[in-house]
């Protein structure tokens, strides 16, 4: 999502006349677009805003000004210490506000003073963004959901994002629509808990995300369609059945589990255990058979013991899961968790970290073998590093290799897949067919 909100707010700020820079030190302004869902993503944001001070320093020294502004959910979340340990920086700004970047750029540069915007305004800032001004490598993300009322014990975002919101479907059509003109032929529907997406109807009422998904399907020129990130207990009937009647739909679904230990899941307050997410992926299957998963993993969680991290891989080998983005547990202020007894030390956590990502590579290998022999749709997003080649993606976002001119870019073409690689698969072209522009 912080993708997309950058991407949002280049286009908030083009009618300034900003444009992306190549470099920070060339800039007039640096936006430094944050994430305070762990502890290291955080800490990072104060040793760049030490590197960016030298720049701005510098561009004065030469009688260049330098807007420094910190956006998104650290600045939501440390906003008064940013302005306290990095006072040269200019403007912080939640991730609910952005659409006020020119007013906070027009006061920071006539006062020079700091414009701190970290409110949840009632009007929401979609209603005040422009639309998207360019699409990369023919694949979009947009936003349909934001925020979390789930608290699960260990996480920032209810406080950082805020409660959960729904955007219009038809402001959501409009946009999908704009961006298929624009080029995109893959677009990733987005929200922290986007299949609990319920926005007005076009007709009155809610649509759900598996109604949502149907109506971006008959958008001319959207050829793909990936939806992330969803909660387990949230998936409902109507999503299940767009995975089977949808085939826009991608078979790849990244679906968060955290735990394969119940204790855990509990302490964790996620409403689900292990055997609901079984029951669940059943389901999928059975409507989706080629339904491949991914998911989030936390090792670590306070009172894991040995025998709670055996049940997260036992449930990582049953599932199958392609792969994770995994994580040791990091306390986070405010969050229950952190207050909780049973802090697991930095070294246990590294240990089962290291041990459950062998087993997930384990996963992956297999599975990208298993690839070899069949034929996939590849859409060609980007040219190859050879001369020649061109690099895709699978439905299952592997990166695939193939000897192909140009002329197949944002294309989307079925390959007979020929080797697996560590990371990627090459493959032949058995069939080549345009997308409709
Ligand atoms: N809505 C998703 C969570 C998205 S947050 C869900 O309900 O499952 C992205 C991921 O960051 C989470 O799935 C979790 O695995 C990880 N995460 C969040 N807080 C964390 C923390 N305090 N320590 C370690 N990982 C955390």
């Amino acid at each position: 999502m912080n993708v997309y909100d950058s991407a949002r707010m280049a286009d908030v700020l083009a009618p300034l006349g900003y444009e992306p820079a190549d470099s920070a030190a060339d800039a007039d302004m640096v936006i430094l677009n944050t994430c305070h869902i762990r502890e290291k993503a955080a800490e990072k944001v104060f040793s760049e805003l030490g590197r960016l001070r030298e720049a701005k320093e510098q561009k004065n020294r030469a009688g260049e000004p330098m807007i420094i502004a910190v956006a998104g959910c650290v600045a939501q979340a440390e906003g008064a210490e940013i302005r306290a340990r990095a006072p040269f920086v200019d403007i912080v700004l939640g991730p609910q506000t952005y659409h006020r970047l020119p007013e906070m750029v027009a006061r920071a540069s006539r006062a020079g003073g700091v414009a701190l915007d970290t409110e949840f305004p009632v009007q929401t800032k979609f209603d005040s963004l422009p639309p998207p001004g360019r699409v990369e490598n023919h694949a979009a993300f947009l936003t349909v959901q934001e925020g979390c009322d789930k608290f699960c014990t260990f996480c920032v975002v209810p406080y950082t994002r805020g409660a959960e919101y729904s955007r219009p479907a038809a402001d959501v059509l409009d946009e999908a629509r704009h961006l298929a003109k624009l080029g995109a032929c893959e677009i990733t529907l987005l929200g922290q808990n986007v299949n609990n997406y319920h926005g007005a109807a076009p007709g009155g009422g809610d649509w759900t995300l598996g109604r949502l998904i149907r109506a971006v399907a008959d958008i001319d020129g959207i050829e793909r369609i990936r939806y992330t990130t969803s909660y387990p207990a949230d998936v409902d009937a109507d999503l299940i059945a767009a995975h089977r009647d949808v085939p826009q739909l991608m078979p790849f679904l990244h679906l968060p589990v955290q735990s394969g230990s119940d204790r855990v899941l509990a302490a964790m307050n996620r409403r689900h255990v292990s055997a609901d997410y079984r029951r669940l992926v059943d389901r999928l299957r059975a409507a989706k058979p080629d339904l491949a998963l991914s998911t989030d993993l936390i090792v670590g969680f306070p009172g894991e013991t040995e025998a709670d991290f055996e049940a997260t891989l036992a449930l990582v080998e049953e599932i199958g899961f392609i792969q994770s983005y995994s994580f040791k547990y990091s306390p986070r202020p405010g969050t229950p968790a952190a207050q909780m007894t049973g802090q697991v030390p930095d070294e246990v956590k590294a240990d089962r970290l290291a041990r459950l990502q062998v087993r997930l590579a384990t996963n992956q290998e297999r599975f990208n073998r298993a690839c070899v022999g069949r034929v996939l749709s590849v859409l060609f997003d980007r040219r190859g590093r050879r001369p020649g080649q061109l690099l895709g993606r699978s439905p299952y976002m592997q990166p695939v290799h193939v000897a192909a001119d140009d002329s197949l870019l944002g294309t989307i073409a079925d390959l007979r897949i020929e080797a697996s690689h560590a990371n990627s698969l090459s493959g032949l072209l058995a069939d080549t067919r345009e997308v409709a522009a």
